[in-house]
């Protein structure tokens, strides 16, 4: 048996043209779409606008999902991490995080990660293989339906396992179908894409889709981004941020977000922090400064709030434009670099224990709309 396509892993241009390739109107597409992505139907014979012989043949040729709940752990701060489980048995974690004016989805690119950042749990799983677009728009799909009935998502970053840059095509297509007024219709200035820095596909992103870019900078100089971003030997960082500097894409309407993790005894000197105007001058942009957050696979540790608040201080004075980010979702692993799954199962944090799987839904349970009893331990 072959697989079927997955209607998913089109954009409504490009699902107009598989259309007319093979006689259906192209404005079906746009049909098509608006059930998926607006009211999140995706059983095909619910589209009763489309008639029962064109559902019945769309029915035969395509799928319409690619991702299932597994398991759903909300943590005390309101942030929902859900384990998603792929037709081909492969497990992606996605992260809802819901503010007082916004809620922000982290999804996935990849099953695991290539590029072996030495502080990041994902980057110590490995790399199995790229996210198909349907993959990615369904961690869409699927955590809108762990909403409260009252939030809508307002952000989707990409920022959760894998290197976006590395699945170029499926990413961009998978942000037209976010950005598309007959699909997801978000803004796109509301759609944040995160690289280490792929340099040579800065600007084939940027050009494709005009989405905001975030950058993991980390380190102030090429001996230390070396080893926390082995990527670096290959894009050290003049390269990476003369690249920044040049793009035409990057101005001060669409800025560069900065990602520094603070690492304690490792990139958290205030002469680090002097270093850092310096380098990122005259790119228009804002750092975002998150402290480490722990994890099994890494004996590296945040600094104390003083070091921190000294790093923000001195960033602060020196005129950045520079936030220090508060973890969401520690308590659950959901927080950044957390996310890691191992052989299906996902990975325990440091501390962790039978005690934590207080957070710890079932999926089955969560099916039934009812959180009641539902936390229990996984069964794997
Ligand atoms: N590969 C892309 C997309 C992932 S974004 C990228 O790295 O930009 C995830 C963010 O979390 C990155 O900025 C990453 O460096 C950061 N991160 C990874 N591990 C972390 C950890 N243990 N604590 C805090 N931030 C971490």
């Amino acid at each position: 048996m072959t697989a079927r396509a997955n209607l998913k892993d089109h954009s409504i241009e490009s699902l107009r043209e598989r259309f007319a390739g093979c006689g259906i109107a192209p404005y079906r597409a746009e049909q098509v779409a608006g059930w998926l992505y607006q009211r999140g139907v995706d059983d095909l014979a619910e589209m009763t606008d489309l008639g029962l012989e064109l559902r019945t043949r769309l029915a035969a040729e395509w799928e319409t999902r690619a991702l299932e709940v597994e398991s759903v752990a909300r943590s005390r701060d309101g942030t929902v991490k859900a384990s998603l489980r792929a037709r081909d048995g492969a497990l992606i974690e996605a992260v809802l995080i819901p503010e007082d004016h916004r809620t922000t989805l982290c999804v996935s690119t990849q099953v695991g990660c290539p590029l072996a950042c030495s502080f990041c749990a994902t980057g110590a799983m490995g790399f199995r293989r790229n996210l198909a677009a349907s993959e990615i728009v369904d961690q869409v799909c699927r955590m809108r339906e762990l909403l409260e009935p009252e939030r809508a998502l307002t952000n989707v970053v990409f920022m959760g396992m894998g290197e976006p840059l590395l699945n170029l095509p499926a990413v961009t297509e998978a942000i037209r179908l976010l950005i598309h007024p007959k699909a997801f219709a978000m803004a796109p200035r509301r759609v944040t894409v995160s690289t280490v820095g792929l340099v040579p596909r800065i600007d084939a992103l940027l050009s494709a889709v005009p989405v905001n870019l975030a950058v993991s900078l980390h380190a102030t100089t090429d001996a230390l981004r070396d080893v926390l971003v082995p990527l670096n030997r290959r894009y050290p960082l003049a390269t990476l941020l003369a690249a920044l500097r040049e793009s035409p894409r990057i101005t001060p309407r669409r800025p560069v977000f900065f990602e520094y993790t603070l690492i304690a005894g490792v990139n958290d000197s205030l002469d680090d922090a002097r270093r850092l105007p310096g380098l990122l001058r005259g790119i228009p942009g804002k750092l975002n400064l998150i402290p480490m957050n722990a994890h099994a696979d890494s004996s590296l540790a945040p600094p104390s709030d003083e070091v921190a608040d000294a790093f923000l201080r001195e960033l602060a004075g020196a005129g950045m434009t520079v936030t220090l980010r508060r973890s969401r979702g520690p308590d659950i692993d959901a927080a950044c670099g957390q996310l890691a799954l191992r052989d299906g199962v996902a990975a325990p944090g440091p501390g962790s224990g039978a005690g934590r799987s207080a957070g710890q839904e079932r999926a089955a349970s969560h099916r039934k709309g009812s959180r009641g009893t539902g936390f229990a331990l996984r069964d794997r």
